[in-house]
């Protein structure tokens, strides 16, 4: 089933573009301030980039300068209460963000450099062959996931010139 996913994914990114927050906030309760779509907007324009709190603010005060920081912590607590971003640990001393696509029905795995810090997104689940097999011997509905890989990214495997 994940297949059929992955062969829409241009087509995924380009709703996600195009994603009406303001109806999915409604849903959620909650209403669409200049401050949250501020926050949203710039979670979209930076997918794939996994930003903290304090580069999400740096990104948000060009365009909202009367935010604060404050605010742009409240704003993606709400958002990961109401699922609509996903709370990363890359293990470099804060928490990181992303918008969750819906078209994602688990979550994406990240490979880590060790070397120079990069995060790299692997789209496809790869998963379903392992889940199948933890859901048989131990009994346990498989919901979701969050994988991390460690180790050296091709630029770091480069020798130096
Ligand atoms: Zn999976
Ligand atoms: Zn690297
Ligand atoms: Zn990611």
């Amino acid at each position: 089933m994940k297949k059929e996913i992955i062969l829409f994914i241009g087509g995924a990114y380009m709703r996600m573009k195009g994603i009406d927050f303001k109806e999915l906030l409604k849903q959620k309760g909650c209403k669409l301030t200049t401050q949250r779509r501020a926050v949203l907007d710039i979670l979209n324009e930076h997918s794939g980039e996994h930003l903290s709190t304090e580069e999400i603010y740096e990104y948000v005060r060009k365009t909202c300068p009367e935010i604060g920081l404050a605010t742009v912590y409240r704003t993606v607590q709400l958002f990961e209460e109401i699922k609509i971003v996903d709370k990363l640990n890359f293990d470099d001393g804060c928490s990181r963000y992303e918008l969750i696509s819906n078209e994602e029905d688990h979550h994406h795995h990240h490979l880590i450099c060790e070397n120079c810090g990069k995060v790299i997104e692997v789209e496809e689940d790869l998963l379903d062959g392992l889940e199948e097999q933890i859901e048989k011997n131990y009994i346990f509905k498989i919901t979701n996931h969050k994988v991390k890989f460690y180790g050296i990214c091709s630029r770091c495997m480069k020798p130096s010139e």
